[in-house]
């Protein structure tokens, strides 16, 4: 194998062509500052962050006045989460809802909130992964300042019940908050039909550039500012624009969602060949859902019991496969995915654990190959381990 297999998409993906070629004019020649609208430079880079702006409104199915840039989808998910409990605080509320699966952009949020004398509610999820929507309902109290729920489980890939979770919200009149970094380019998004009031995403995830995202808020819902300074994004949250990453985040989007039909038909035959090969393989458990509709397309995460996901990984890129062994915020750790433990897998069954997402660059032969190249790596780890019992 003399090229690389890049099956960690959940990570990040590669920018797209015709998303860098967006991109460029803005740097060296469309340079100007959107704000200064009085000479062309200026109102040409203007008009480019409107164009950006309607573009990613149309793909989302909001309007482009409830589109804010951001710097990431880590930005997106502290402004809303935090913007949102200081401004409830000052009417005495200062509860705060979500799941105990949710990504570090989330959790560490909270936490920062609690030192701060904020009370969070840390929900439970089932073995797949699941948030019980009666159980929200069931959280929200008189006091209760926002709901922040995940669309889609970075780790195992788990489509959460958003539609339901925000009726629940608005019937008890609290905000609701979803992180969908992972689901915005893999699955159809509707933000007038699913109901939310905010959502998170972040261009690095869907063939776009690193270092751009958004929050989408609807219309009347406003989270107090996260950065103060000039008047950008009508004035709520300051900043020069990244204006290259945002055209790029566009182009990405746009690029996304008119492909996604065929970018879901693909991911599923690849993900699907893979979780079948897998299922063989002997005391292999498969994490997240198994009904396939309600997990992300692209997403496969196994546990191989007495095979280390550190060890597999290493042993797949010796091949010159990339995968990962849980999120990669959380890679450099020796601690077992917090996911992994609140689904309800044993410590020892959670460290050996892989997890393959593919993109749009990948092809069947490259699930052919990660098959070939996992069946004899675990059962060389295994042949290895003390703790193998075949
Ligand atoms: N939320 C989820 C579910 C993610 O998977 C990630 C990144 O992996 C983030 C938030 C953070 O996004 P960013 O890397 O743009 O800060």
């Amino acid at each position: 194998m003399n090229h690389t297999i890049y099956l960690d998409n959940a990570a990040t993906t590669p920018v797209s062509k015709e998303v860098l070629d967006a991109m460029i004019p803005y740097y060296c020649e469309e340079y100007g500052n959107p704000s200064s609208i009085f000479y062309s430079v200026g109102s040409k880079a203007h008009e480019a962050l409107a164009n950006a702006r309607a573009k990613v409104a149309a793909s989302l199915g909001c309007e482009p006045a409830e589109v804010f840039f951001t710097s990431c989808g880590t930005e997106a998910d502290n402004w809303a989460i935090k913007g949102t409990a200081l401004k409830f605080a000052k009417l005495g509320k200062k509860h705060l809802i979500t799941s105990c699966i949710e990504h570090h952009a989330v959790l560490h949020s909270m936490k920062a909130l609690e030192k701060e004398g904020f009370e969070v509610t840390y929900l439970p999820v089932d073995s797949d992964g699941f948030v019980s929507v009666r159980d929200v309902q069931n959280a929200i109290r008189p006091e209760t300042a926002l709901v922040t729920i995940m669309f889609a489980n970075n780790e195992i890939g788990t489509l959460e019940p958003i539609e339901e979770i925000a009726r629940v919200c608005h019937e008890k009149g609290v905000w609701f908050h979803t992180d969908a970094v992972q689901a915005v380019g893999s699955v159809p998004i509707d933000f007038k039909k699913l109901g939310v009031d905010m959502l998170s995403l972040s261009a690095h995830k869907f063939n776009g550039p690193k270092g751009v995202g958004a929050l989408i808020c609807r219309r009347g819902i406003m989270p107090l500012n996260f950065m103060d300074g000039g008047a950008q994004e009508r004035g709520r949250r300051a900043g020069t624009e990244n204006l290259a990453g945002i055209v790029g985040l566009a182009t990405a989007l746009d690029l996304a969602v008119r492909n996604l039909d065929k970018k879901i038909a693909d991911e599923r035959a690849m993900r699907d060949y893979v979780l079948k090969e897998i299922q063989a393989m002997p005391k292999v458990k498969i994490n997240g859902p198994l009904d396939l509709n309600k997990r992300l397309p692209n997403n496969i995460t196994a546990s191989f019991e007495a095979a280390e996901g550190e060890s597999l990984l290493l042993m797949l890129d010796m091949k010159g496969i990339c995968a990962s062994s849980g999120s990669a915020c959380a890679s450099g750790s020796l601690d077992p995915s917090h996911v992994l433990l609140a689904i309800g897998l044993p410590h020892e069954i959670a460290h050996c654990s892989l997890r393959i997402s593919f993109g749009i660059q990948n092809t069947m032969e490259d699930a052919k190959a990660v098959c070939t190249a996992l069946k004899e790596i675990v059962a060389t780890v295994r042949e290895r381990s003390p703790l193998w019992h075949p």
